[in-house]
């Protein structure tokens, strides 16, 4: 299978940097299931193009563990795999251009963020999907996109069309960029993987997607084909699209200075207009600051968050010294694993180890392991929550569970209008049981403290569209029994 990358920006030679690989040289990589060549059939200063040929071994594959199609024993021998780009170019692409997918460039890093005019062409493409899905994946993002169909056999053309299609993408795009899409992309076309999909596979594809996948109009496709159609992967990743920031547990707030940077994180709850132009934090960076500030102002010294995913806000709490007890609950192990992670649990020193716990555990039944803080946070969840299950949150939470103080944010409807990826009417993702207006939500809010004795105000989370309000809706409870001021 054959990947040509062409660039036109003189001195085009500069795309040799940024693969890392020199152009007058043919270098070879071993692969698990093959081996990886690149070489330029072409270097000048007008135009370069850089050829990735990776050669599967068909015996190495059934050998190795890798179930190739998981056909019977003569499709394991005798398959496409070998020629067409699938998920093996992904694997060679990541191995092989490592350096430049993750956006380095030693020698000219100011070459990294630098667009050129680049065509990328593939000559065969699995491509197990109905005819639209090709422009459909590409074209949102920014390519011009020319493919056509192959035939089953070129002798015998009334045989109809085989499921590969010749590629050529061309953008002007950073060579970081370019390798991403292809990199998540070639196997969402093929619809089949040679691996086990997992875990990892989950957190790759939000890495590789992290600037653009959130925006795409296929996402939910992409993540359900990428994942192998293993929903419960394909509906986290999702949810996490829409909340995912940072990837290391104690990675500074991104900083957006563009755009581009900006979609890193939360596309979905973001425009790129507003990052760009006004925004320097993103909208979950907001909601976490302003959440931190409540407790601050509070002055509370323990806390549970309630549904709090994959940590990103205990993780924040945890550096907050004042704070001497904090517990994290959650129904997913999935996410309570990813938090343990982002948290270090396992490494935390005797002391900070003894502050926080993670409890799995679910916020519609009642739970004494949550009894007795003085604050409750409830950040983007009760959206996930049946509507019909919502009182038995209210008892779990305000009756049962009682801390002097709750925070609960949820996304405000009416601020939909404003994201352009978001059909007209669709939730911002899948795994919303709705999403209030503001009149909705304060509606609520004021039941919620009349029946069980809290005060309650509302307030704006991200930049306050004049029309339609903030993006995220905050309520602040403080429990009626001298308005919070004591246990
Ligand atoms: N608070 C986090 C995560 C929000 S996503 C943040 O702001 O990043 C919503 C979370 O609520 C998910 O992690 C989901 O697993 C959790 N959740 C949904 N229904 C739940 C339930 N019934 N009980 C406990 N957690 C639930």
């Amino acid at each position: 299978m054959l990947l040509t990358l062409t660039n036109t920006q003189p001195p085009a030679t500069d795309l040799g940097f940024l693969l890392y690989k020199h152009p007058q040289r043919v270098q070879h990589y071993p692969l698990s299931f093959g081996t990886a060549h690149v070489f330029y059939p072409e270097a000048d200063a007008a135009r370069c193009t850089a050829c990735l040929l990776v050669d599967v071994d068909p015996i190495d594959l059934v050998r190795g563990k890798a179930t190739a199609t998981g056909g019977g024993l003569l499709d394991q021998y005798v398959n496409d795999r070998p020629y067409a780009a699938s998920s093996f170019l992904s694997v060679a692409i990541g191995r092989v251009f490592a350096t430049a997918l993750s956006g380095r460039c030693a020698d000219h890093p100011e070459l990294v963020n630098r667009p050129l005019p680049l065509v990328a062409h593939l000559p065969v493409v699995a491509t197990r999907a109905d005819e639209g899905f090709v422009p459909a994946l590409f074209e949102p993002l920014g390519y011009r996109v020319e493919w056509q169909r192959l035939p089953l056999d070129e002798q015998f053309p009334d045989w109809g069309h085989s499921p590969y299609v010749a590629l050529t993408l061309s953008a002007t795009v950073t060579v970081k960029t370019l390798l991403s899409h292809l990199y998540v992309l070639l196997p969402v076309l093929d619809n089949a993987k040679h691996y086990w999909v997992g875990q990892d596979e989950l957190e790759k594809l939000l890495r590789h997607g992290a600037d653009w996948l959130a925006g795409h109009p296929e996402k939910a496709r992409i993540a359900r084909r990428y994942l192998r159609h293993q929903w419960s992967l394909a509906r986290e990743a999702l949810a996490r699209l829409d909340v995912v920031e940072e990837d290391a547990p104690d990675a500074t707030p991104p900083e957006a200075t563009t755009g581009e940077s900006v979609t890193a994180s939360d596309l979905a709850s973001i425009t790129v207009e507003e990052a760009a132009v006004e925004a320097p934090l993103s909208l979950n960076e907001t909601r976490i600051r302003t959440v931190i500030a409540e407790l601050e102002a509070a002055k509370v010294q323990t806390v549970v968050d309630l549904g709090c995913g994959d940590g990103k806000l205990l993780s924040r709490l945890l550096k907050e010294q004042r704070l001497t007890r904090l517990v994290g609950l959650d129904v997913s192990v999935r996410a309570l694993e990813i938090a343990a992670d982002r948290l270090r649990l396992d490494r935390l020193p005797q002391r900070q180890r003894e502050r926080i716990q993670l409890l799995h555990g679910g916020l519609t039944y009642r739970d004494a392991r949550i009894e007795g803080f003085e604050a409750a946070t409830a950040i983007e969840v009760i959206e996930h929550l049946d509507e019909n299950r919502l009182a038995a949150f209210e008892r779990v939470l305000f009756q049962c569970a009682r801390p002097k103080w709750v925070i609960v944010t949820t996304p405000n409807v009416e601020y939909n209008v404003n994201y352009p990826f978001l059909p007209a009417g669709q939730l911002r993702h899948p795994d919303h049981r709705f999403e209030w207006t503001r009149a909705a939500f304060e509606t609520w809010g004021q039941r919620a403290a009349a029946t069980f004795g809290y005060g309650v105000r509302f307030a704006p989370v991200g930049t306050v569209d004049p029309a339609v309000g903030p993006p995220t809706q905050m309520a602040v409870f403080a429990r009626d029994d001298g308005r919070g001021d004591d246990a």
